[in-house]
């Protein structure tokens, strides 16, 4: 889907948002959450905007297969791939979502409680 004026994940895609950027490809952004709940909090998005990963996956599985693979690599990247880590996709207000553009929480680097309350 095309950007969307009044999204602020498309405005950190686009520069005009600043972001601490950890990682990026031609598909994908990774930076760190404004507000962290962990040592590591990084977010993962794909340029193009999807609301939620549900639509996401619809629309372009290889895409959300991307965003995937780089939650991962940012994980490798922090050290937290052998400690533990989870990816997070809060879908819907009810859920916590709060920015609808399709993101991955990636958080790490303390001990994670389940179930998460
Ligand atoms: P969610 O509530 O799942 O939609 O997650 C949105 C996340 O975006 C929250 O964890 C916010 O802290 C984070 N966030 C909001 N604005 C920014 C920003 N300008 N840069 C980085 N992270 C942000």
């Amino acid at each position: 889907m095309a950007s969307q004026p009044d999204c602020l994940f498309c405005k950190i895609v686009a520069g005009e948002v600043p972001a601490t950027v950890v990682r990026e490809t031609a598909h994908t952004v990774a930076f760190r959450d404004i507000n962290p709940q962990a040592p590591t909090h990084v977010l993962v998005i794909p340029r193009e905007h999807h609301r939620n990963a549900g639509e996401l996956a619809a629309a372009d599985p290889s895409l959300a297969a991307a965003v995937l693979i780089e939650a991962a690599k940012v994980a490798a990247d922090e050290g937290i791939d052998e400690s533990g880590y989870r990816v997070v996709f809060n879908t819907g207000a009810g859920a916590g979502q709060s920015v609808f553009h399709v993101h991955a929480h990636v958080l790490g680097g303390r001990g994670l409680s389940w179930p998460p309350g």
